[in-house]
């Protein structure tokens, strides 16, 4: 028997009469209060099949205990690239031609397993295709689990929601989109890239379609040579730069573009089809924006919002949901459920600011806050910076301290291993890969930290071209003005940063809040003045 949480009970008949009328829910959630459970049920009310979309498959195995307990089955959709035995590490889903695959048929009953068991069974699969047992699945169970862009790429999404008989009809769908606060970086799923390597690599490819057909590619190669000259030449400001002039070939050339990389991927045997000339053809053909991204090429198609809204058409109902669900100009019946996780203590840092022209006069100032944190913390504190730069910046002054960063060197669980035995500063950045997500705690889900210091407001870089196209894309579509937007984006960073110190009602973290601008979001995170300490 579910015992159900309080705001469980009192919300579910809402939210299924929402899904009835309306068809869309926005679920703006605590994280840590129960919303996979929730949603698993609406769905199971519903008589619908969920597909249950998250940001990457670590968090697939959350989604598994919660379907175990309402005795739904389940399976999960790993990226070709992730599980079939032939794909090495730079290989995309597109990339894999199932067609002249020995595997192909070769279907092995994969139902009970967890995703960790399945990942493992793969890596050396060698009498049947993990990929296509796992797809074989997804008309018998109640619930998929897979990535988001099984849902948003068209290409990937025809696979499993198609009207033919071994795929999932959208009139019988229900797709819910976990952590959804991510949509707002939707515009870079779209995105092509290439750079100086697939220049390279495309032009040895367009020498072996020379030397096996008789085809004049002089055009082609002549194009090559001056796009590599070209990205020789563009330099690494960081971030992202608008680019309005480039070489582009003209319609005849990326014609010629298309067929040669046609001929090269039909020379290669077996499934993995990997071609640079196809690359490069994808980035021109695409249409949209360009920017000079870290000294590579990036073309983001116009309408990103807009094609992620297209695929909800593919699903019958939807629910959108997130500790912190922005407003991206969707439709739809929303709730909010603030569920109070834990205990936080809030001080704050008045005196510094993080603003960029600011930012070298104070690191040093930053320094001393963490150092004075760290001497009166009871165990290891986490410091969160709101960019690399900063990060390094400040870590000039912080010598003497113990700091542990996680690095190609030392792992997250590594770490972990660290912080239960000693007193570290653990640096990290605001929505980095490897901060999003993660969690810092032992076995019996207790934190392996006492305080936690925001070294910055997360403020969005507007200098760089994309996060600056992003904003003004949001604004248009939500009717807001490009600053409320950007505090917006603020807001959740700062509410995503400090949510993970509190998902079990016994947590107790002190906070400092170390800008001075942090005193516009007092009211927004919930906290009166009276609440907050000053510090320093
Ligand atoms: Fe890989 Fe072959 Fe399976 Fe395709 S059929 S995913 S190539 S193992």
């Amino acid at each position: 028997e579910i015992t159900l949480r309080e705001w469980q009970k009192q919300k579910f008949d809402e939210a299924l009469n929402a899904l009835k009328t309306k068809k869309t829910l926005l679920l703006n959630v605590t994280t840590g209060a129960g919303k996979t459970l929730f949603t698993l049920l609406l769905g199971k009310a519903l008589h619908k099949k969920i597909l249950f979309l998250t940001r990457t498959h670590s968090e697939f195995e959350a989604v598994r205990r919660e379907a175990e307990r309402l005795g739904l089955k389940i399976t999960y959709l790993f990226g070709k690239n992730s599980v079939c035995p032939y794909a090495t590490d730079d290989i995309k889903p597109e990339d894999i031609e199932c067609r002249e695959c020995v595997l192909r048929d070769k279907i092995k009953d994969l139902s009970g397993l967890k995703p960790s068991q399945i990942l493992q069974l793969s890596k050396d699969a060698s009498d049947f295709c993990p990929y296509h047992s796992l797809r074989a699945l997804i008309t018998k169970v109640d619930v998929i689990v897979a990535s988001y862009m099984y849902f948003f790429n068209p290409f990937l999404r025809r696979k499993i929601v198609c009207g033919s008989q071994d795929c999932i009809k959208p009139d019988e769908l229900l797709v819910i989109v976990d952590e959804a606060h991510n949509l707002i970086n939707g515009d870079e799923w779209f995105s092509k890239k290439i750079g100086k390597k697939t220049v390279n690599n495309a032009l040895k490819e367009l020498d072996e379609v020379e030397s096996n057909t008789n085809n004049d590619l002089s055009d082609v190669r002549a194009f090559l040579v001056e796009l590599g000259k070209f990205l020789e030449n563009i330099v690494d400001e960081g971030g992202c730069r608008e680019l309005p002039l480039y070489p582009k070939p003209s319609a005849e050339v990326l014609l010629q573009i298309h067929k040669a990389s046609l001929s090269y991927l039909n020379m290669i045997k077996g499934p993995i089809k990997r071609s640079y000339l196809r690359s490069v053809y994808d980035f021109f053909n695409t249409e949209g924006d360009t920017f000079n991204c870290n000294g590579k090429l990036m073309v983001i198609p116009s309408d990103t919002i807009e094609m992620i809204k297209e695929s909800f058409n593919f699903a019958d109902k939807r629910v959108l949901m997130s500790g912190t669900l922005p407003d991206l100009g969707l439709e739809g019946y929303r709730i909010n459920v603030e569920v109070r996780l834990g205990k936080a203590e809030y001080y704050y840092c008045s005196y510094v600011n993080s603003r960029v022209r600011y930012r070298r006069a104070n690191a040093e100032k930053y320094a001393e806050i963490i150092k004075k944190v760290y001497d009166g913390a009871s165990s290891n504190i986490l410091v969160f910076f709101p960019s690399y730069d900063f990060k390094s910046e400040v870590k000039k002054y912080l010598n003497g301290l113990p700091v542990l960063e996680e690095s190609k060197r030392i792992t997250h669980e590594e770490i972990l291993e660290l912080m239960k035995e000693g007193k570290y500063a653990v640096l990290l950045v605001m929505r980095a890969k490897e901060s999003e997500g993660v969690e810092f705690r032992d076995e019996g889900n207790r934190n392996l930290f006492s305080d936690m210091v925001l070294a910055g407001l997360p403020y969005p870089d507007v200098s760089d071209a994309l996060i600056k196209r992003r904003i003004e894309k949001l604004s248009k579509v939500t009717k807001k003005t490009e600053e409320e937007v950007a505090k917006e984006l603020t807001l959740i960073t700062i509410k995503q940063t400090i949510g993970r110190a509190f998902r079990d009602p016994n947590d107790f973290v002190k906070v400092y809040l170390c800008d001075s601008r942090y005193k516009e979001y007092f009211s927004d995170l919930g906290i009166s003045e009276k609440e907050i300490k000053l510090f320093g």
